[in-house]
């Protein structure tokens, strides 16, 4: 017992006892000894349960406790009350000061914030910026379904997909379709889930002006590369004997090369800008096994017989997508395979069902490899482990990131395996959905 509570008690009990034992005494003198005593403790009694009273009392009323005063195991009893409730009453006026200060920073944000109760898929709050990304008003929308209030994004579906629901990128706000907006499920307990909109518009503008920046230029350039590519056709002389051959052969030569190597990366762009631009593709059923048989015919052309060319076809099935797309993705990976890989070194080409049921189409070969610290950003624009073996080999640092939209644009992806001088593996891996019975005709 702490020392206050001790002293306090004894106290009491002391003066219990005094009163007890004078009472006692004074009856005794006047012949009412128990008389006396049963009076002093009746009034004892009297005493504890009126202090009793008070504290039940001030307890129920939820009363602030008056200064305490009082000495003995009631005066104690009042302080440790009064101290409790001056601690709890402090607590929770910094608790609420807290909370005001949480939701005033949410609401001044410039991302809709909507707490949503999962499994009602209702709106509990939200914030001033989802009125004017997502169309909410307090108090109306409090309680709503959340599904009926964004209509028509799909958010019931999205709730339904749970702690797996990927970000929606680039949607219009049900607000205005002029408003673009990226949105994100965050579950951050079992039963409550943020919904967080970014306004995406002006990123969007930029990205559009981006795209069709380089489309232009693109476009533009072809046909001056068009004409230099066929006047420098017309003074090539390379058919004449070595002796005959002017002494600017070589430069010409050179600029023959830079010449294909801009018309090339002009293609690349234009293709990427495609890409990009397209939310959708043109689908049909792929005939793989004659897709692999152009893919083995690509490599052994560019191969000069310097590698050995397998294809493996394992998984039996076809794919559903872009046959214009997906060639150009994989012979993108062929390509890579063949012009990073010494001479002597085998490409593998391998078409096989994956672990998740879908179907996998592997390139794997045994050349160079890439280190570790490239493979995270090695499907960006430009990207190159090597500057100069990707120009010697006349890549343009555009194929990867031509592959992985072709790969997006089907709900495929890229995995990427490499050790540095034993070779490198690139997987596209294609979902069930992408995946069809052969066509015995497609032979
Ligand atoms: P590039 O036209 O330069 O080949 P890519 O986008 O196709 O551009 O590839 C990017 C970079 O990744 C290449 O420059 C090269 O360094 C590396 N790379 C791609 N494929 C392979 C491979 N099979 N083996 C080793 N390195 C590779």
């Amino acid at each position: 017992m702490p020392v206050d509570n001790r002293r306090a008690w004894s106290g009491t009990l002391a003066r219990s006892v005094l009163l007890l034992l004078g009472a006692t005494v004074l009856g005794a003198l006047l012949g009412y000894a128990w008389p006396a005593l049963a009076l002093a403790a009746l009034a004892l009694l009297a005493w504890h349960g009126w202090h009793l009273r008070g504290v039940l009392q001030r307890l129920q009323l939820r009363k602030r406790m008056p200064d305490p005063t009082g000495t003995g195991a009631w005066g104690q009893l009042d302080r440790l009350l009064h101290r409790n409730q001056h601690e709890t009453r402090a607590r929770n006026r910094r608790l609420l000061a807290m909370l005001r200060a949480y939701r005033a920073a949410a609401a001044a944000l410039p991302d809709a914030v909507v707490v949503v109760e999962r499994n009602r898929q209702r709106i509990l709050w939200f914030n001033e910026a989802a009125t004017r990304l997502l169309g909410l008003q307090a108090p109306r929308d409090i309680d709503a379904p959340l599904g009926a209030r964004l209509q028509p994004l799909p958010v019931a579906h999205w709730l339904a997909s749970g702690r797996h629901a990927e970000p929606m990128s680039d949607v219009a706000s049900p607000v205005s379709a002029e408003i673009r907006l990226n949105l994100r499920l965050i579950p951050y307990s079992d039963e409550l889930w943020l919904l967080v909109a970014r306004d995406v518009t002006k990123l969007m503008r930029l990205e559009h002006m981006r795209r069709d920046f380089v489309a232009n230029v693109s476009h533009e350039l072809r046909t001056p590369l068009t004409v230099v590519h066929g006047y420098l056709e017309l003074l090539d002389e390379s058919g004449l004997a070595p002796e005959e051959q002017p002494a600017w052969a070589p430069m010409l030569a050179e600029m023959q090369r830079q010449s294909q190597r801009m018309t090339q990366l002009v293609e690349d762009l234009l293709t990427l800008s495609r890409l990009e631009s397209l939310d959708a593709i043109d689908e049909q059923s792929v005939a793989m096994q004659p897709m692999l048989a152009t893919l083995r015919s690509e490599a052994l052309a560019l191969s000069q017989n310097r590698h050995a060319i397998e294809v493996h076809d394992t998984a039996g099935v076809d794919l559903w997508g872009s046959q214009k797309e997906l060639h150009s993705a994989f012979s993108n990976l062929v390509s890579n395979a063949v012009r990073y890989t010494p001479a002597g070194g085998t490409v593998a080409i391998t078409f096989a069902p994956d672990d998740a049921g879908g179907a996998l189409l592997s390139v794997r070969d045994s050349g160079y490899g890439i280190p570790a610290t490239h493979l995270p950003r090695i499907t960006e624009r430009f990207y190159r482990v090597s500057n100069s073996r990707s120009r010697e080999s006349g890549g343009t640092g555009l194929g990867l990131s031509i592959v992985k939209h072709v790969l997006n644009l089907h709900q495929a992806r890229l995995e990427i395996e490499s050790e540095v001088g034993r070779g490198s593996t690139f997987a596209c891996h294609f979902g069930p959905q992408r995946v069809l019975p052969r066509d015995p005709s497609s032979r």
